[in-house]
């Protein structure tokens, strides 16, 4: 059987497409490469987005080229935004590259692949608009427990620092019908949590004319039995409404964390980044969100150092940072994207002021992070184990998982009680708070076999073990990129 190895880099929208790249590539016949073994096909699900993106894939291209030369037939494939941004120039910076593919085609790749190899000649295929939603194609899971499910995929705003319109096109909505029978059928492989895919989620229902589709879809996977946890990432708060404030609160297996990207606390600066809403408008949001869920975790994204910040802006983003009092957030440094209007505005700050902002503001979100993680101790919660989190799990011996708000617990087992395996829920008290995590060593402790326990357990062939496999990515959190920059 021929062998494949795909390697992601960027956001969420990338780590779903790579479970169907990987699906479509079992189904056509290909099985995934061992560890430490060149692959037949090797395949880079490229982003856009980070700084320097370009010079990371050809570099990669690089590396791959002499692994090439070394192992004769080999393939190379190269989709993601990059290559929908870059198309031919992909094969003409890198000819040893046997496909280009797009973010609207990744089904074409098993035919591509075949063509490549017929006709000996590099296939470059991108297109404007989706053929077929992508959540038809085949997908292999990367989770047993846990699963994204897209609801959407584009965007129709015009964020003037963000390359996913011009890549990923305008907003195309799925039908609540499409969407409720996906999550059924994962949560009947064994899946207990879900996470609602989107560039912008709450403006779902704009393709087929109902403003409350979101909500209502919210509710409406309240109805789904067996699923215990649901989440979404992420929601623009332009677009954000009272009833989506609802559905969260009122549906149990809605889960009370909100991610939310506010990316600047200026409003001078919101306004040149073309985000339709204010500061006040944001905090207006989350007060309703904490009145109505007091448990909520609130996350957020920043950029800093956006063209033509001052430290008054920077100031303003401090002080609504403060207000906020965000659990987490990720923070950006502002990098040029070639293709998007920023990239062409005046005063592009040095790198220096840049880097000192972003300091001062990591800063002060870890005090706030850590603040507002110190208000847990003693609380009792239920954790979702997880696999692959605790990267110190091995030394301490103790297991990970996530806490209802997605907050990351770390949790002894004490001497001789049930060891629970990935997909199962443990009860425990939190006994330690750090800024990015909680430590949970107390007495109080509890396991709930489940089905996603099960499930985790028939895909290792090991009906009960403490092995951890580490390097998956998380399921429900915020990855490295946002899903909307
Ligand atoms: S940042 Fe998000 S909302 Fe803005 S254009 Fe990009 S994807 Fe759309």
């Amino acid at each position: 059987m021929p062998t494949y190895d795909v390697r992601t880099h960027g956001c969420q929208m990338n780590v779903h497409d790579s479970e169907r790249l990987r699906g479509l590539l079992e189904e056509a016949g290909y099985a995934p490469v061992a560890q430490g073994v060149d692959a037949d096909v090797v395949v880079l699900n490229t982003c856009a987005v980070r700084e320097n993106a370009d010079n990371k894939l050809y570099g990669n291209l690089g590396q791959l080229a002499s692994d090439k030369r070394r192992h004769p037939g080999m393939q190379i494939a190269v989709g993601g935004c990059l290559a929908q941004k870059d198309r031919g120039e992909v094969v003409r910076r890198a000819p040893w590259v046997d496909v280009v593919f797009g973010t609207h085609n990744i089904g074409s790749l098993p035919a591509l692949l075949d063509r490549a190899r017929h006709n000996g000649a590099a296939e470059v295929e991108i297109l404007e608009s989706l053929e077929v939603f992508p959540s038809t194609l085949p997908t292999k899971r990367e989770s047993a427990y846990a699963g994204w499910v897209s609801i959407s995929v584009g965007c129709n705003n015009t964020c003037t620092f963000c390359i996913v319109p011009s890549l990923r096109g305008t907003e195309e909505d799925r039908r609540p019908a499409d969407v409720l029978a996906e999550i059924e059928a994962l949560v009947a492989d064994g899946a207990l949590e879900v996470t609602l895919l989107g560039q912008n989620v709450n403006t779902y229902g704009v393709g087929f004319g109902d403003r409350l589709a979101f909500g209502k879809l919210l509710r409406a996977c309240g109805g789904v039995e067996g699923l215990e946890r649901v989440r979404f990432t992420s929601p623009h708060p332009a677009a954000f409404t009272d009833d989506v404030i609802e559905a969260m609160a009122q549906t149990p297996n809605v889960m009370p964390s909100l991610h939310m990207p506010l990316q600047s606390g200026s409003d001078r600066v919101l306004r040149a980044m073309r985000r339709s809403y204010r500061s006040d408008r944001y905090l207006a949001i989350i007060d309703p969100v904490r009145a109505a869920m007091p448990d909520a975790a609130i996350t957020t994204d920043l950029i800093v150092g956006f063209p033509g910040e001052t430290d008054e802006d920077f100031a303003d983003t401090l002080r609504v940072v403060e207000a906020a009092r965000f659990a987490s957030a990720y923070t950006f440094q502002y990098s040029r994207r070639p293709g998007t209007p920023a990239a062409d505005l005046p005063e592009q700050l040095p790198k220096a002021v840049v880097q000192e902002r972003y300091l001062r503001l990591q800063a002060l979100q870890e005090k706030v992070s850590w603040d507002q993680n110190r208000l847990q101790l003693g609380r009792v919660l239920d954790v979702l184990v997880s696999e692959g989190e605790g990267r110190k799990d091995g030394a301490t011996d103790r297991l990970s998982g996530r806490a209802p708000d997605n907050r990351l617990v770390h949790f002894t087992v004490p001497a001789a009680a049930a060891v629970p395996r990935p997909g199962d829920v443990a009860t425990v008290e939190v006994t330690y708070a750090a800024p990015h995590h909680l430590v949970a060593d107390g007495t109080v402790y509890a396991v709930r076999r489940t089905r996603s326990g099960d499930a985790w357990a028939a895909r290792q062939g090991a009906p009960n073990t403490r092995s951890v496999v580490l390097g998956l990515p998380r399921v429900g959190a915020p990855a490295a990129a946002p899903a909307c920059g």
